[in-house]
């Protein structure tokens, strides 16, 4: 069974954003720029599919900036076997980047599309979803547990107040959880050999879909600054501002 894997360039993890002076956006320039965190555990659970012999080939496709190849090339050194750019400067919201990766699910014919549960830049939690609608594919979203018996896929899921485990039958789509697994770095001789495997370039003309975006954004704001605290004496001090305020009988 083909995996596919897609993998966003998106501002690194441990980096505070900046708001553009204009309000027009998040500032990228200068700003490291990482796999999206969720789509590492995606490929992690790929590498471990083909390592238990329930998947035979993961294909990582990425839309975004030429510079999104650093990121397939990552996916490419964790273990991936090719990869795949969809190259775009433009900002491709999730519903365009659902519609490109089902045009590659189309060619490509893969068992599974693991995805993240969501891309951390835009925090959207849309694109496996809207994939699985398109494809008339079955899902498992926000899974922490994914086994492969025959045609089938059990995904246990993380719900409020539990676990929950649906059984889907083959091919579907599964975004992934944090606690699915922990990414593997990669070797040395592994980013050496990743320079060699295939990465195949393509645009979005290629697969005939309108990346024009849906909605506009109006204005982007830092959080509102957190006003300083005041230290209480004691308790009863604190009940009684509590009783003031409210919050306390
Ligand atoms: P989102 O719906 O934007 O929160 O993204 C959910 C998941 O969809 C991500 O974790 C990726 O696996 C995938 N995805 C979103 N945007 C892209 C992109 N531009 N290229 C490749 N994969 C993407």
């Amino acid at each position: 069974m083909k995996l596919l894997v897609p993998v966003k360039r998106v501002i690194d993890y441990n980096v505070k954003p900046r708001v553009k002076a204009d309000g027009s956006g998040v500032d990228l320039s200068n700003v490291k720029m990482s796999m999206n965190p969720f789509d590492e555990i995606a490929v992690e659970e790929a590498i471990r599919l083909k390592e238990k012999g329930v998947a035979t080939e993961i294909v990582a496709v990425s839309v975004g900036p030429a510079k999104a190849q650093e990121t397939l090339r990552t996916a490419l050194a964790m273990g991936a076997d090719r990869a795949i750019l969809i190259e775009s400067d433009a900002e491709v919201e999730p519903l365009a980047v659902a519609k490109l990766l089902a045009k590659v699910a189309a060619e490509e014919t893969p068992g599974m599309v693991i995805l993240g549960k969501q891309a951390i830049d835009d925090d959207s939690n849309q694109t496996g979803q809207m994939l699985a609608a398109l494809l008339g594919w079955s899902q498992g979203t926000f899974a922490s547990k994914v086994e492969v018996s025959g045609d089938a896929v059990a995904v246990t899921r993380e719900v409020d107040g539990g676990l929950e485990t649906v059984n889907l039958k083959l091919p579907a789509i599964v975004t992934t959880d944090l606690r699915l697994n922990e990414p593997r770095y990669a070797s040395l001789p592994n980013i050496m050999k990743a320079k060699s495997k295939p990465l195949a370039q393509k645009k979005p003309e290629d697969y005939g879909v309108d990346i024009a975006p849906r909605h506009t954004t109006l204005k982007v704001e830092e959080p509102p600054k957190r006003s300083a605290g005041i230290k209480v004496a004691d308790v009863d001090e604190l009940v009684a501002k509590m009783k003031a305020l409210g919050v306390a009988a």
